[in-house]
């Protein structure tokens, strides 16, 4: 599983009209593992293998390559 851990930042700009909140977010962890179920492609003649997470739905990758967003903390401000 390909795991990323995000902190958001939302910030509300008091008195503004349009769009208010400004939304951050960044990465603070990213964790993964080689896939357990490569599929061949031909391209050029040639037969290789890639990883499930290049070629299928994300409902269809094995436990290697599926992508999980874990929201580890959310702080709201106001500018
Ligand atoms: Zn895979």
């Amino acid at each position: 599983m390909t795991r990323y851990q995000v902190a958001v930042t939302e910030t509300y700009a008091d008195g503004v009209q349009d769009n208010p909140w400004s939304v951050v977010r960044d990465v603070t962890a990213a964790d993964s593992a080689p896939c357990h179920r490569p599929i061949a492609v031909k391209a050029n003649g040639h037969r290789r293998l890639i990883a499930c997470g290049r070629r299928l739905p994300s409902d269809q990758q094995c436990d290697a390559c599926r992508v999980t967003v874990e929201i580890v903390e959310v702080r709201r401000k106001r500018a």
